[in-house]
């Protein structure tokens, strides 16, 4: 059987996703005989290198580099699985979203207890850094996702057996304990 391609990237996330798929311990060597991995932090592919099966994403959409890099996915991806609750929701992230982001962008460089010494008052204006989105969006608003794994993070039982199932064919069972929603 030929190998799955699979790609992996987080854009507002925190990596604990990706860790909770390294969490699948000793498995690990038997994920590395059912997958390739091409675009991911996890072998540090920067840039598609060929058409993939698989595409796992942890994190919402906070900026406009986000949202390239989840349509790149959407157009190299045949499946593409929001892996987590900041993909799914927005999650801790998208606490920003009730408030106008000049407000967030003022207490961040201006006026926050952490700001320190910005006596300038100076706000980040780089041509080269992305531009805040006016609030974060759950990955399925930007591009049509077809699967949800919940969890802050996902369990790696979870992230394991939804993998296995999805590149073997086999029907996925999922034990109600290896489902959560924190
Ligand atoms: S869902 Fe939880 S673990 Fe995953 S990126 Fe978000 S905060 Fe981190």
């Amino acid at each position: 059987m030929s190998k799955a391609i699979v790609a992996t990237t987080s854009l507002a996330g925190c990596f604990g996703c990706h860790m909770s798929l390294l969490d699948i311990d000793e498995r690990i060597l038997k994920l590395i005989e059912l997958v390739e991995f091409n675009k991911s932090p996890i072998d540090d592919i920067k840039t598609f290198t060929k058409q993939c099966d698989v595409g796992l994403i942890e994190g919402g959409c906070c900026n406009s580099e986000n949202v390239h890099v989840l349509k790149e996915f959407r157009k190299n991806c045949k499946i593409l699985i929001s892996v987590g609750e900041c993909a799914i929701m927005g999650g801790l992230p998208a606490m920003r979203n009730n408030i106008p982001v000049e407000e967030c962008i003022q207490e961040a460089y201006l006026d926050g207890p952490t700001v320190g010494n910005n006596t300038d008052k100076i706000l980040p204006n780089d041509d080269e850094l992305p531009m805040i989105l006016d609030k974060v969006y759950p990955c399925h608003e930007i591009v049509k996702i077809d699967y949800h794994l919940p969890g802050c993070p996902p369990r790696a039982d979870l992230l394991w057996e939804a993998l296995v199932a999805l590149l073997t064919g086999n029907e996925l069972k999922l034990p109600y304990e290896v489902v959560k929603f924190d």
